[in-house]
């Protein structure tokens, strides 16, 4: 008997992966947690049946949401990760010799637990002494957070959920609050093809906001669509703006210099969301 996955990315339309074994179920206080060893995609994390992060295409998002911001500033010290239970987002962060502290406050301290068990090298900079986690409320701790962070990165889950609250507009006001005078913000901000709305909302919120706002892109297999975009919102660098000597050698699959650029180059319907 065969067994499939399936996660529902719109009402009439989902992606599917045949799957080896369930290796971790529970209801936590926040989601529903699922851990699952896929034919295609490895182990694979799933919070209310959807698609969170898997062994093979992980390295995508983690990457993007990272690199750009972080070497777009021009000497990150202290980042904050919101969410981010699988570990991957800080892991990436901590690549970065500037960085002399990464705080991550994620809502439900399953996540962590089972991601350090079922997704070892996703988790793997959990207990590093430059990484502090904090097992809470993002929203919360943005509001109580003041010129403290010089990037901070919200890898949350969905609007819906412990997450809604994370994509509103007073959200990102206390995001630049929460920001020092030269910080940068990225959020996950989904796909252009089922939840354009979001786009469109998040890129407006932010430049009423932040000087400069921008969208990017990459391409993860697993994610609805397979379209991801990032909102960026910055008090003054620009991403588009950084210097070559800024780069140097990453231990990446994905990110590169030249992508970093093209990656803000967006298909004509992208693009109009930004308007
Ligand atoms: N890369 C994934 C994506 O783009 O959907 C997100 C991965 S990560 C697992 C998302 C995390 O956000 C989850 O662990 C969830 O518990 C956390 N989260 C949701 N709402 C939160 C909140 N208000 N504060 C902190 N963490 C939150």
């Amino acid at each position: 008997m065969e067994l499939w996955f399936t996660e529902k990315q719109t009402n009439s339309f989902g992606i599917t992966a045949k799957v080896k074994k369930s290796l971790y179920s529970e209801q936590t206080p926040f989601q529903q947690l699922d851990l699952i060893e896929t034919e295609e995609f490895g182990n694979m994390l799933l919070l209310d049946n959807m698609v969170m992060t898997t062994e093979r295409d992980e390295f995508v998002y983690h990457e993007m949401i990272v690199h750009v911001p972080l070497f777009t500033h021009n000497n990150p010290k202290k980042v904050l990760v919101v969410g981010g239970g699988d570990g991957g987002t800080i892991r990436e962060v901590l690549k970065h010799p500037s960085v002399e502290q990464v705080v991550q406050v994620e809502i439900d301290g399953k996540v962590v637990e089972h991601s350090k068990q079922h997704l070892p090298h996703i988790a793997s900079a959990y207990g590093h002494p430059k990484a502090k986690l904090i097992i809470g409320d993002g929203f919360m701790h943005i509001l109580e957070s003041m010129d403290e962070y010089d990037i901070i990165l919200v890898d949350s889950t969905e609007p819906v959920g412990p997450a809604a609250h994370l994509f509103t507009k007073g959200f990102y006001a206390g995001i630049a609050k929460a920001l020092k005078k030269d910080g940068i913000f990225v959020a996950q901000t989904d796909n252009p093809w089922f939840k354009a709305d979001l786009i469109r909302t998040a890129i407006q919120d932010s430049k009423e906001i932040f000087p400069v706002t921008r969208l990017y892109t990459c391409n993860i297999p697993t994610y609805p669509s397979g379209l991801w975009t990032f909102t960026l919102g910055s008090k003054t660098h620009d991403p588009l703006n950084v210097s070559q000597d800024r780069f140097f050698e990453l231990d990446t699959k994905y990110y590169t210099p030249k992508l970093h650029k093209a990656s803000f180059v967006l298909p004509k319907f992208v693009g109009e969301l930004c308007k």
